[in-house]
């Protein structure tokens, strides 16, 4: 929710910026803390939001550091989170990749295949040292959700499948310079309804079950993240509903007492606390459509044109400007295509979207833009680097 103090603010600063309201970040985390049994161990997963000044947040409330690529390791070390802390996954980890993380003694690679054991073994052997590794597995449990961001079906590149366990297992024992501490797991993202995660827990069940029987009683399971956020209130549903969620881990994962359960959130962390904020350069009015044309487009913010994403996008100087702003009913509200100024045509944000008169110069937020919005911003056009503003 924006007020006329932020909109001064806004009105200072150079178009497009995204905005984070830190405060809400806060109250995001106590709520998150709350929530989540003592036991539990969360770590925050750097490729939503890998912006320093969100990681020294993240970093004072205890969290670990969840990372997908060296950079991200590098970027969490370099924001002070303890190499202890720091968990390493992704398909493609390259030997540069995985030097650096063994030489930086992270808590835990978090492996993907049969061949990135080798690999890691070999790597580690040559520096004499042991790496902690968990194996992620790929659970076969449907999210529900876009299919780019599902990733636990076998379809999916993602994890080792259960068929491999007793390859995985006898490879295990010839590869003397990795250490086998624990299941990984990560399903996919933005998942709202509860049942896929659920289902992922009765999955995670039994395999551990098998691994127990087989001799492995593994003290990590890692759950990964994937909890969703509602784009179409961003406001009313500010904070997800952490608690619901934790119950669904407390409630049907059967673990041994010795396993400590781990969870690496992105999006319901940041998503809500980011807004992309960019200024209307003209209005073009069709037959059938009005277009606001934004200084903002996809090389900010590429959720929209990669997949379909609704972001909710308001017109906040007229939403403040208006004596009547606190009854949004009695304005009279136009259509319009809200575009970029890209040369492509999936440059949009949002299609016939209900706004108050839109006229060049008025501020545009489009909402819930925290997660996977300025990590994956972009050059094309040689556009400028997106700014942050807190
Ligand atoms: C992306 C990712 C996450 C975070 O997902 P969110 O949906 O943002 O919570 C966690 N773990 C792994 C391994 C990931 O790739």
């Amino acid at each position: 929710m924006f007020t006329p103090q932020h909109i001064q603010q806004f009105n200072s600063i150079e178009t497009p910026f995204y905005y984070y309201n830190t405060a809400l970040l806060q109250n995001t985390i106590s709520a998150i803390k709350a929530a989540a049994p003592k036991n539990y161990t969360i770590h925050y997963a750097l490729k939503a939001n890998a912006h320093p000044t969100l990681l020294n947040i993240f970093k004072h409330a205890g969290f670990g550091a969840d990372c997908v690529s060296g950079n991200e390791v590098k970027r969490a070390i370099e924001c002070n989170f303890a190499p202890s802390h720091i968990v390493f996954a992704g398909v493609g980890k390259s030997d540069n990749e995985i030097n650096y993380a063994l030489d930086n003694n992270i808590f835990c690679f978090n492996v993907e295949s049969i061949h990135e054991l080798q690999i890691i073994n070999q790597l580690a052997a040559l520096k004499n040292k042991t790496a902690n590794i968990a194996l992620r597995i790929n659970p076969n449990v449907d999210a529900y959700t876009h299919k780019y961001i599902t990733t636990g079906l076998e379809e999916n590149k993602f994890g080792i499948n259960p068929y491999e366990f007793d390859t995985v297992l006898s490879e295990l024992k010839k590869l003397n310079n990795l250490h086998l501490i624990g299941l990984h797991f990560h399903i996919g993202s933005q998942i709202q309804d509860l049942t896929p995660f659920k289902n992922l827990c009765l999955r995670v069940n039994d395999i551990n079950k098998w691994f127990i029987q087989k001799g492995y009683l593994l003290p990590h399971i890692n759950l990964g993240g994937g909890l969703g956020i509602n784009y179409s209130q961003p406001d009313t549903e500010a904070i997800v509903d952490f608690e619901s969620y934790f119950n669904v881990f407390k409630q049907f994962l059967e673990l041994q007492p010795q396993q400590h359960v781990h969870f690496e959130l992105g999006r319901c962390i940041v998503g809500q606390c980011g807004s992309l904020i960019s200024r209307v350069l003209y209005i073009k009015n069709g037959i059938n459509t009005n277009f606001a044309i934004l200084d903002a487009g996809m090389t900010e913010l590429i959720r929209p044109a990669l997949y379909q994403a609704f972001h909710k996008i308001e017109n906040i100087s007229a939403n403040c400007a208006s004596p009547v702003s606190h009854l949004p009913s009695s304005i009279i509200h136009l259509k319009y295509d809200v575009v970029g100024p890209i040369c492509e045509s999936s440059d949009c944000f949002g299609k016939a979207v209900s706004l108050p008169e839109t006229k060049r110069g008025h501020l545009i937020a489009i909402r819930s833009a925290g997660a996977y919005g300025e990590v994956m911003s972009s050059r094309y056009n040689l556009r400028n680097e997106v700014k942050s503003v807190f």
